[in-house]
């Protein structure tokens, strides 16, 4: 018996992280492989008990692929809102994908769109109803926050403009929050950021969106998987689907030890969904990685050098943004775009993209020690927009895809729909008319008419142009 074999038979085993795995390139992620080095991971404590990996054939009524925050989300609502009891099949370790990898930070979102895109993509009145979803959806997060021991701190999203021309862009955001919405969005100088928030060099103004609530994303789906476990949903970890045929409205799918029959499938992989698994899926989104890095623990020299007397999360003005923010244990997590390729990932050029920003920010932590640097796959749609959805009514198959790196909070209310959609409970609801949940994913589309794959091995090289065009954009 070789030692893959041996680790998905015990269960504890692993094979050991591929910090170069790549969804275009290699055909699944893994079998039981071990948790990337994250600052969640060493700090979540162990893992929660789950039902081990899958041995022997198994009918079930439901199965999710991938234990993520979606998929974790989608079981739960399974059983606790439809009396549902799924089968969860992960290929590796429970929540071992961006889950375990995120910046946690849970903003009123969906997607990468602001809500003036909204307005400009689908008129005012569907943005109107978007919202009112999408804020539905942040409040049940902020709910499950609390009811979950996740380092929640509620305090809002600081939105920062990396020069002076996007102020006018963050006050029109604000604005268009305010009129249109009914929010309430502070603008503040940087002076005030700088006094109530953190001595941030690089910023020269902002906005405060006040719904946002930063969590440690590892404790959080732990959290829910716990729930979804006491309520009789079974999950597997080292579980890959390796193969996938479907007979007369039953689906199969091939674990290495055992085959899952069911009439329903979720799938929940997010950019870890291999190129393999299924034709509905293929190509369907652009798997892009993103890069994260912990410092070791501040000093109280370094906080007040910094002036850090706020835990709330900030993102900057940048295209491919940075996100940061002070941890619960006064460590300054930081992250934003990688490599376009596994095989690159860990060129250090992409590790110095963030210390330099750290330099920037923060020039009293200038070369400050890195305790934790990890990167994730983040899942990225044509349009920017997630799509909750059933691809082909003649296939029992639904999808939560495409959140584009704004899925801690958005993934566990996408859960609750796909949950909804799963029992058949859809169609008397007119908020599924929304466009993430009726349009279909469709990556790339030719000319805007025709729905082609012809695009997809160009993907990449159209990546690595825009983002040398952001980068001229946004650096010059
Ligand atoms: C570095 C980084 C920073 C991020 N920061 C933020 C942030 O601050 N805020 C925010 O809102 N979002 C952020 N995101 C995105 C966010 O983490 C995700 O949108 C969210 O966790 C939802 O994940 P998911 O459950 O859909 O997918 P994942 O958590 O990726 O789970 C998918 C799972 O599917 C499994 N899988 C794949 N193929 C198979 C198969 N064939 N069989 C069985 N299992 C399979 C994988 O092993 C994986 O565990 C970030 C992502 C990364 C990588």
């Amino acid at each position: 018996m070789n030692t893959r074999d041996a680790s998905v038979m015990s269960g504890t085993v692993l094979d050991a992280y591929d910090p170069a795995y790549d969804p275009l390139v290699d055909t699944n992620p893994g079998i039981g492989r071990d948790y990337s080095p994250s600052y969640w991971v060493a700090s979540a404590g162990r893992p929660p008990a789950d039902d081990g990996p899958l041995e022997g054939d198994l009918d079930a009524d439901v199965v999710v692929i991938g234990s993520g925050s979606t998929g974790v989300s989608t079981a739960m609502y399974l059983a606790q809102d439809h009396q549902i009891n799924a089968v969860v099949l992960e290929a590796n370790q429970t929540a071992w994908g961006c889950s375990s990898r995120s910046g946690g930070q849970g903003q009123n979102a969906s997607g990468r769109l602001s809500r003036s895109q909204w307005i400009e993509r689908y008129g005012l009145d569907t943005a109107i109803r978007l919202d009112r979803e999408i804020r539905t959806g942040f409040e049940n997060f902020k709910d499950l926050t609390r009811q979950i021991d996740c380092e929640a701190f509620d305090g809002g999203h600081l939105y920062l403009a990396h020069r002076p021309e996007k102020l006018a862009y963050l006050r029109n955001l604000a604005d268009v929050r305010d009129r249109m919405f009914g929010y309430n969005t502070p603008i503040l100088t940087a002076e005030q950021v700088r006094e109530q928030y953190c001595d941030e060099r690089e910023h020269c103004g902002a906005i405060l969106e006040r719904e946002g609530v930063g969590v440690h994303p590892l404790k959080f789906t732990f959290g829910m998987l716990r729930k979804a476990r006491e309520l009789g949903v079974k999950i597997h970890p080292a579980s890959p689907v390796l193969g996938w045929e479907t007979h007369a409205g039953v689906h199969h799918l091939r674990t290495p030890r055992g085959v899952v029959r069911a009439r329903r499938v979720v799938v929940c992989t997010g950019g870890y969904t291999g190129q393999k698994l299924h034709g509905e899926v293929r190509n369907k989104i652009l798997p892009i990685l993103s890069n994260s890095l912990v410092t070791r623990v501040l000093t109280d020299a370094e906080l007040k050098a910094c002036n850090f007397v706020s835990k709330t999360f900030l993102t900057d003005t940048r295209t491919l943004r940075f996100y940061y923010r002070l941890l619960e244990g006064n460590r300054l997590q930081l992250g934003s775009r990688s490599s376009i390729t596994g095989a690159d990932a860990h060129n250090p050029v992409h590790l110095k993209l963030l210390t330099d920003a750290i330099a920037r920010k923060f020039p009293p932590l200038a070369g400050i020690q890195i305790d934790y640097s990890w990167w994730g796959w983040v899942d990225v749609s044509h349009d920017m927009m997630p799509r909750i959805t059933r691809p082909d009514p003649a296939q029992a198959i639904w999808h939560a895809l495409g959140y584009g790196g704004n899925g801690v909070s958005f993934s566990t209310w996408a859960g609750k729909r796909l949950a909804q959609r799963v029992a058949g409970k859809d169609g008397q609801q007119a908020v599924f008319d929304l466009p993430i949940y009726n349009t279909p994913l469709e990556y790339p589309n030719l000319f805007g008419k025709v729905r082609s794959q012809a695009f997809a091995p160009f993907r990449r090289f159209g990546q690595y142009i825009l983002y040398k065009w952001y980068w001229l954009r946004d650096e010059k």
